[in-house]
């Protein structure tokens, strides 16, 4: 099972991933978290990434396709994978299709989350993330606060706000790239029939976590 989580920033892709994972066993892949984390261990590829994700721009394609390619051909994703964070521009959708086709798989499901614009800034302004790399929780202080004010309910860790969630410049472009070059990927998907939109909105009071639990309830009938 290959799902694809599609949506601006501050939708709720992670958080509904994150569920969807943990009920259906398998595994979230997001490669934010994964350049997030080689960047704290200051690896050569996170040197590297840090110079994009800082200033809130994307990570060239010689280095995001192979780290992808690697993860779907590991013993990891045998079942499957929920992708959160990739592709996010019609050349790596296509690479994508490359890739799944040499290992005999494909696209089944991408659901597209959608958020009213005016919600999205203060939804990133307000998520915090678990800084144990092994938990990864996402948190949103107004919409889904931790019981304990900065400390993560699953592992106890310290909660943190991320870099470029701190940054407005960077905000803003990552919201003018989702725009210019992710937001294609919903036509790309619908012609293929397997997209799923779904809106996320406190005006609708419909959160990331409805969202999960009516599509893991469809996945288990
Ligand atoms: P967000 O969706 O809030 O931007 P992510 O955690 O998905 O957060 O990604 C953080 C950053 O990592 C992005 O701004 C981008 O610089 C980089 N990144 C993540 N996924 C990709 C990708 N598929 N292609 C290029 N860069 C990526
Ligand atoms: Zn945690």
């Amino acid at each position: 099972m290959i799902m694809i989580m599609l949506g601006a920033q501050g939708t709720g892709k992670g958080t509904v991933a994150g569920l969807i994972s943990e009920k259906i066993g398998i595994p979230q892949i997001s490669t934010g978290d994964i350049f997030r984390k080689n960047i704290n261990e200051k690896t050569p590829l996170g040197i590297e990434a840090d110079k994009y994700i800082s200033k809130g721009n994307l990570v060239p394609d010689e280095i995001t396709v192979p780290l992808v390619e690697n993860v779907l051909k590991s013993e990891e994703t045998k079942e499957g994978a929920i992708l959160d964070g990739f592709p996010r521009t019609l050349e790596q959708a296509e690479k994508l299709d490359e890739i799944l086709k040499r290992l005999n798989k494909k696209v089944d499901m991408v659901i597209n989350l959608t958020t009213p614009k005016e919600e999205l800034i203060d939804r990133m302004l307000t998520r915090r993330v678990c800084t144990n790399q092994e938990c990864k929780a996402t948190y949103n202080i107004k919409l889904h606060p931790p019981v304990k004010e900065g400390i993560c309910d699953k592992c106890g860790s310290p909660l943190k706000q991320r870099a470029d969630d701190s940054d407005s410049e960077a905000i803003k472009r990552r919201l003018e790239i989702y725009e210019e070059k992710t937001s294609s990927l919903v036509e790309f998907y619908r012609n293929k029939g397997v997209l799923r939109t779904e809106k996320v909105s406190i005006s609708i009071n419909r959160m990331a976590k409805d969202v999960a639990k009516e599509i893991v309830e469809e996945l288990n009938k």
